[in-house]
């Protein structure tokens, strides 16, 4: 739509006037201006709609962000195919820091690494969380038919009377909306509505009895890094496990991922600073001994849920609609929460292409094809959480990744669950588990009885796993 335009207002909808003729702008209503609540306003706003986004935090920009949440992210191709529909993709990566491989850490060990690709240019990225929230949110309000609205959290949706109630530092107000969308995150307040009101509805949340904490490694004299710099840090221990992902300012965020309750190795028993000081000295020295105030950092920091939501449908009629976290939490250890909820607005954007503004077509649609997807991603993060924390460390499991690394640099077509995960943003999701899960078993397989992939006949393998078939 041509900038050229004149705006008249009413108190619900957005008229433009182009080349005299009058254009009906609707209103669109978001709640939650996070990663993919902010993507959204930007796509809705480049195809000249009026984006109203309501956030319940302040705005991020003028304060500080609370620590615990995790501070910074694994940003693959799914989500820099959508920064780069925005223009945002350069300006990210160079926020961001290239992680080449897995740098695993087995007690009284050296440290081992795992390319994450055998191509060369397949790399994933940590960038920050509040540095590319912030820089989507700048983006967004560079529209003017975009208002974001801090300080307002929705308590409510009528999905009867078409309101949605916010509570702000001025008492309670009520909302009006056309079109509602809930990037409200894993707790969502408009998926607490679909349960109220779609009576076909399903919803499910199962939490992992882990929880996660985060620490900081802070930057070495003159600002060097203490761990190596470009690769995703992983202390597997069995039923826990630390990672750490670097950040620009030379510091590296660690995540302990350790089971909440329990009589031995857990937050529970770590209750005082003796026990974190003797747990951290015994299972994982190389951070003690990084990170100078470990037991107040450790007490500081909150404990975090790991969980997985899944519901559908994800829409109801043509008002209302769940993206990113709203619609399916899942938890972190393929590290495309994010990825996959920007894929979420981007095939939404896709489906309003094709169906311009017949919404219901564009809502069942979007359910349609996104729900086995996101789904399949809520598996598979799932299934590497156990593999992280156990597999990493397993013989078998390390010679396997060693020969999807070789089948990846010999053949250019072949790429392992992993790399169509993360790198293949034309396969999707359900694809890549189906086909991932059936040449991770012939290939844990022919790794069993090996000693060295080296044993293998590579052009046999290729053969063996072409034999899996795959079509999608
Ligand atoms: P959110 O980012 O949660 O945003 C929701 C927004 O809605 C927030 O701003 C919130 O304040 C607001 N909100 C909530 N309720 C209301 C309300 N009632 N009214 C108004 N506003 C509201 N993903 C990756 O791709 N890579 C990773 O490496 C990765 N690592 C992770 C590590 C951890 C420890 C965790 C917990 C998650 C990780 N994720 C990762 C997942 C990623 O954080 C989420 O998938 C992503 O943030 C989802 O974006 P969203 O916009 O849907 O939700």
């Amino acid at each position: 739509m041509s900038e050229n335009y004149q705006r008249k207002e009413s108190a619900k909808a957005l008229f433009l006037l182009v080349n005299d003729e009058l254009y009906h702008m609707q209103k669109i209503t978001i709640i939650g201006a996070g990663l993919s609540g902010s993507l959204l306003a930007i796509l809705l706003a480049e195809r000249g709609f009026s984006v109203d986004l309501y956030e319940r935090r302040p705005d991020m920009r003028k304060e500080k962000m609370v620590a615990g949440r995790s501070i910074n992210l694994a940003l693959s191709n799914r989500g820099i195919n959508a920064l780069r529909l925005i223009g945002l993709e350069k300006e990210m990566l160079q926020l961001a820091i290239p992680m080449f491989g897995r740098m695993i850490h087995v007690v009284d060990q050296p440290s081992t690494s795992a390319a994450y690709s055998g191509r060369k240019g397949e790399y994933i990225n940590s960038i920050s969380r509040g540095e590319l929230n912030m820089a989507l949110l700048n983006k967004a309000e560079s529209f003017d038919r975009v208002t974001i609205f801090f300080n307002h959290q929705c308590i409510g949706v009528d999905m009867a009377e078409k309101n949605a109630s916010f509570a702000t530092a001025s008492g309670d107000i009520i909302v009006a909306y056309e079109k509602l969308i809930g990037t409200d995150g894993a707790g969502s307040a408009l998926r607490d509505a679909f349960v109220k009101y779609v009576p076909e509805f399903s919803f499910t949340q199962h939490f992992l009895e882990h929880g996660y904490k985060e620490l900081n490694i802070p930057p070495g004299p003159n600002g060097t890094f203490l761990l190596e710099k470009n690769y995703l840090h992983i202390w597997p221990r069995g039923t826990f496990m630390c990672i750490a992902l670097p950040n620009p300012t030379a510091d590296f965020t660690v995540t302990l991922f350790l089971s909440k309750t329990g009589q031995e190795n857990s937050f529970d028993q770590l209750n005082d600073e003796t026990a974190v000081t003797a747990f951290f000295n015994r299972y994982f020295p190389e951070i003690a001994s990084r990170i100078p105030d470990l037991a107040e950092q450790f007490f500081a920091n909150p404990v975090g849920n790991l969980g997985t939501v899944k519901c559908a449908p994800y829409h109801f009629n043509d008002s209302c609609i769940l993206l990113g976290d709203a619609a399916h939490a899942v938890v972190p250890f393929y590290g495309q929460g994010m990825n996959c909820s920007f894929e979420d607005v981007v095939e939404l954007d896709h489906l309003l292409d094709q169906f311009k503004e017949d919404w219901e077509t564009v809502f069942a649609s979007y359910t349609q094809q996104r729900k086995p997807n996101c789904d399949a991603i809520a598996d598979l993060a799932v299934d590497n959480f156990y593999e992280m924390r156990d597999a990493t460390a397993n013989a078998v499991f390390q010679r396997k990744r060693q020969l999807e690394t070789k089948l990846e640099q010999t053949y250019p077509d072949y790429f392992s669950k992993y790399s169509m995960v993360t790198f293949r943003e034309d396969l999707p999701y359900s694809f890549a588990m189906e086909q991932g899960r059936k040449q991770d078993a012939l290939l844990m397989q022919l790794c069993e009885n090996i000693s060295g992939v080296e044993e293998l006949d590579l052009d046999w393998v290729f053969r063996e796993v072409k034999k899996l078939g795959g079509k999608e």
